[in-house]
């Protein structure tokens, strides 16, 4: 076997942090990229290498994209007066895939978490008011996470917002709570954002 600091060890080390990858699962995945065929071992290093160099935060959303503003900041067709507040790109394929949605986006890049040093300079909140302040939204949707961490972000954002003369909404409840929007099904987040309610 290898030793401590080998290459192969290297690799289960950095495999096991990825999430929902244990010890156990992380053998099991390097075991296969060093089996036989290297083929499946270098496609995905290359396309590791291609989203480490090529994918970056839009410039005006923070959703993740190859060029300076992502697909859905470049559609005309969509409603520049509402914006959709999530914590993660995540949670905007989310709300694409539950349809219905045509406003836009802006990302926090995860939510408050004061114990964890997760203070508001960490996210993107500054530039969620710039852009607020800006002109032309009409509406900002806290669709944060349904926890604690996730309402107080809501809170902070509202705050924020304050005497910019936009509506701010909420989600409606209904959601798991406690948990992360990926709980959701596509129904029922499309439900939660049709009966939103100010904040
Ligand atoms: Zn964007």
């Amino acid at each position: 076997m290898s030793d401590a600091s080998g290459p192969i060890t290297r690799l289960h080390t950095e495999l096991a942090k990825l999430p929902g990858i244990g010890p156990k699962s992380a053998e099991r995945i390097a075991h296969f990229l060093l089996a036989g065929d290297r083929k499946p071992a270098v496609l995905l290093a290359e396309a590791l290498r291609d989203v480490v160099e090529k994918v970056r935060p839009c410039a005006e959303c923070f959703n993740l994209t190859e060029g300076e503003l992502c697909a859905i900041c470049r559609d005309p067709r969509r409603d520049a007066g509402l914006i959709c507040v999530v914590e993660s790109p995540r949670d905007v394929g989310l709300f694409e895939r539950s349809g219905g949605y045509r406003g836009l986006y802006h990302v926090l890049g995860g939510r408050l978490a004061p114990l964890e040093g997760l203070g508001p300079d960490r996210l993107t909140l500054t530039a969620l008011a710039q852009r607020v302040r800006r002109g032309g939204v009409r509406e900002v949707i806290l669709a944060t996470s349904p926890t604690l961490e996730g309402d107080g972000t809501a809170l902070f954002a509202n705050n924020l917002l304050a005497g910019s003369n936009v509506q701010v909404t909420k989600l409606a409840r209904g959601l798991p709570t406690g948990s992360s929007l990926e709980l959701a099904n596509p129904q029922m987040l499309a439900d939660a954002l049709d009966g939103r309610r100010d904040l």
